[in-house]
């Protein structure tokens, strides 16, 4: 989508840190972390929130959570313990319309979330 930053830096079109790309997800560092470790995977394709996620998108999906799991390995926060994260609009505090999973870890963390 033209204007959407999520899929300008899908697209290299805005820097940010990239940690890990395939090619249908690309991750990389958030840019205001909230834990040691917290990245950001997001598809390529541009859906707007979860209200948006079709049947046809159900693999689109897993592979966000594989790459959770994955880069949650490699940075040494799979044992430990982490958060993954999806908000859904306003209320949930989603900031960027363009879907994507919070991995967030390397800390404790508080339930129930605020
Ligand atoms: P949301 O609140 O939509 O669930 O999360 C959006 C996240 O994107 C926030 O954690 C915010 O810090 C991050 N973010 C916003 N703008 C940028 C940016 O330009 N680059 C990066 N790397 N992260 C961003
Ligand atoms: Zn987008």
């Amino acid at each position: 989508m033209a204007d959407c930053l999520f899929c300008k830096i899908a697209a290299g079109e805005i820097p940010a840190e990239k940690v890990k790309e395939a090619d249908d997800w690309v991750a990389f560092r958030d840019i205001s972390p909230q834990a040691p470790t917290h990245v950001l995977i997001i598809p390529r394709e541009h859906i707007a929130t979860i209200n948006e996620l079709e049947p046809g998108h159900a693999e689109l999906v897993g592979k966000l959570f594989l790459a959770a799991q994955q880069i949650a390995a490699e940075e040494g926060i799979a044992e430990p313990g982490y958060r993954a994260v999806v908000n859904c609009n306003a209320q949930a505090g989603q900031a960027v319309f363009h879907i994507h999973v919070h991995l967030l870890g390397g800390r404790e963390m508080g339930w129930p979330p605020g």
